[in-house]
């Protein structure tokens, strides 16, 4: 069996079609949707992520500005960039990269976002709404997987899903839509026993934990539906030729990297019945996500 793979590529696109007309809509009302991102320190990977969420802005007339401050910036300084983008009447949307450089407080940053305008979904007001199915915004990997399962017509409803990891950002909010669309859903994580036995039970697995492949045929129930959330970035070429297909070794070999999933590709297409892409997959839903967020909070729906 090859497990069907389900294109999140295709899909952001299709929602950032329908977006485009409700930004037209938007702009006719004299509103231009607007993101406010706060970018610290100079780790490549958040600049590619940055960069990439405000290509889609611009692809779809989204306003956006980008407050890039030093890797040695206090939690004062990144506070009052967060607050800048609080009182700007052009900006709807606030994007935080994370991970913050070790000496900001995360969580005082997150907390400080106004909650109308946090279309990450991480300030505890939006969390606790969600907890109590009453959700504003929604962190955007997990809505993003939510409306990708919707979209290719997977019943969730009565089925059972185990998510595997649980932070704040993918987890917890993950086994949270689940359960309000009526899955029974478990949650694994680095201290769950007999993990392969788990996640065997799974009709719908979602892997989040950022191991390299660590899903393996054995963790798979036959016809699962597996949703692959890991990007990791692999430079050892024995690695590389473990995980990756021979069409993309080439890619490596020129590059010296690639990008691969948190599922064991190879092994685990003959088992499932369907299974997301890296790269292709999570990653596109969860901007085109951002970017649905970001236009509800301009509608002012939020
Ligand atoms: P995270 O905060 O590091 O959390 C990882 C989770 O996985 C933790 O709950 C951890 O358990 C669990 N875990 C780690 N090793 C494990 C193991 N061997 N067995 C079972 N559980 C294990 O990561 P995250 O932010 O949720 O991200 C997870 C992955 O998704 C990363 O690769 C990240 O890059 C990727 N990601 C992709 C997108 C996208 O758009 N495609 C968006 C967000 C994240 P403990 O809690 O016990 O430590």
């Amino acid at each position: 069996m090859t497990a069907r793979r389900l294109d999140g590529a295709e899909i952001a696109r299709q929602i950032r079609e329908e977006l485009g007309a409700r930004v037209a809509e938007l702009a006719a009302k004299g509103t231009r949707p607007g993101l406010g991102v706060v970018l610290v320190g100079d780790d490549p990977g958040s600049a590619y992520y940055v960069r990439s969420k405000t290509r889609a802005c611009d692809e779809l007339g989204i306003f956006h500005e980008t407050k890039h401050l030093g890797l040695g910036s206090t939690t004062a300084e990144v506070l009052a960039a967060v607050e800048h983008y609080n009182r700007r009447v052009e900006v709807h949307g606030i994007l935080v990269q994370l991970p913050l450089p070790r000496q900001v407080d995360t969580q005082r940053v997150l907390d400080a976002v106004r909650p109308e305008k946090d279309v990450d979904g991480l300030h505890p007001e939006n969390v606790g709404r969600l907890v109590q199915k009453r959700p504003r915004f929604v962190p955007c990997t997990p809505a993003g997987i939510m409306e990708m399962l919707r979209r290719s017509g997977i019943e969730v409803a009565g089925r059972r899903a185990v998510v595997l990891g649980r932070s704040e950002i993918v987890g917890k909010p993950m086994a949270l839509l689940l359960v309000h669309a009526d899955a029974t859903v478990t949650v694994c994580h680095s201290k769950t026993a007999e993990l392969p036995s788990v996640t065997r039970e799974a009709d719908i697995l979602v892997a989040a934990i950022g191991r390299a492949g660590l899903v393996r045929a054995g963790h798979v129930r036959p016809g699962a539906v597996v949703i692959d959330v890991g990007t990791n970035r692999v430079t050892d070429p024995a690695v590389a030729r473990d995980l990756l297909p021979p069409s993309r070794l080439a890619e490596f070999e020129n590059k010296g990297h690639a990008l691969v999933g948190d599922v064991h590709a190879p092994s685990v297409q003959e088992v499932a019945g369907a299974l997301t892409p890296v790269p292709g997959g999570v990653g596109p839903l969860t901007i085109a996500q951002l970017l649905a967020n970001t236009v509800r909070a301009a509608a002012g729906a939020a």
